[in-house]
């Protein structure tokens, strides 16, 4: 199925995909949208649905990776949530993908537990090839959809988002976290870019900061006594961020 994405063209469906159940269910509550039957995904996947509109504007879809069958636990990281996407764009032809979700925040570069940051440009820390030209291309580093007028009007934070697989850090991954010049971290980001990016679909990646990397607490520690403060604060985000988004073509963002 090809996608025909036309910058001219207002925005009509926001398709919002999200790693965690409890970053999604409070924006599921307060958007009062419903589950959707799921077949628009492959028989047995245990990705989920959401669907609605805001206040009858604009139609959104919000997609979950759902639970792993075997350990019963959020489907985190890039695999699952890549597929998701994919999967998710084509069948539901969304002019404008919304990456909604939690990430480390660096101190250095002004990051506070319940900042939401608009991810400016992606690159993972755990792909590491060192062999010529493979050792960018591991990195990734790829610009996201710029906002310009997003980011004045509702007065967002920036920075750039690193991806790995892991809530932890070795110290290779903080040196490529250091050189990709991160303020956050997370591990579904720049999977979901790659993914939009190859489908030409346009993406904004929020993200709230559930714990300090380079802060002196456990990061599990952290994120677990935060997440719920943090899923609040980016909740308050991306309504704002759909109520801006309507009405205006992608170029207007
Ligand atoms: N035990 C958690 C597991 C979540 S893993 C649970 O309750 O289900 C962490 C999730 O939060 C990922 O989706 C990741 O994108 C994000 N995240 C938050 N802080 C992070 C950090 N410091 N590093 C990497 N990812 C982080």
């Amino acid at each position: 199925m090809e996608n025909s994405i036309n910058p001219a063209k207002p925005i009509q469906r926001v398709l919002l995909v999200i790693a965690m159940h409890a970053e999604a269910m409070p924006i599921v509550d307060v958007l009062k949208l419903t589950q959707a039957d799921s077949a628009i995904f492959p028989k047995g996947v245990p990705w989920i649905r959401y669907t609605g509109s805001l206040e009858g504007l604009f139609d959104i879809d919000v997609v979950v990776p759902g639970k792993c069958p075997i350990f019963g636990v959020d489907n985190v990281g890039t695999v699952p949530l890549a597929l998701a996407t994919f999967a998710a764009i084509q069948a539901l032809q969304p002019d404008l993908v919304i990456n909604a979700g939690t990430a480390g925040g660096f101190k250095a570069k002004g990051a506070c537990v319940g900042d939401v940051f608009l991810a400016t440009q992606v690159a993972y820390h755990d792909r590491r090839i060192p062999i010529p030209i493979f050792d960018t291309y591991g990195i990734a580093t790829t610009k996201c959809t710029p906002v310009p007028n997003m980011i004045a009007a509702l007065g967002f934070k920036e920075g750039n988002l690193s991806t790995g697989n892991s809530l932890d850090m070795t110290q290779q991954d903080e040196q490529l976290i250091k050189s990709n010049d991160a303020s956050i971290k997370d591990m579904e980001g720049a999977a979901v870019v790659y993914v939009t990016n190859l489908l030409s679909v346009p993406a904004i990646l929020l993200k709230s900061v559930t714990d300090i990397v380079d802060g002196v607490r456990p990061t599990t520690e952290e994120f677990l006594e935060n997440l719920s403060t943090a899923a609040v604060a980016l909740l308050k985000t991306v309504v704002m961020a759909l109520k801006f988004v309507h009405g205006k073509t992608v170029t207007e963002l």
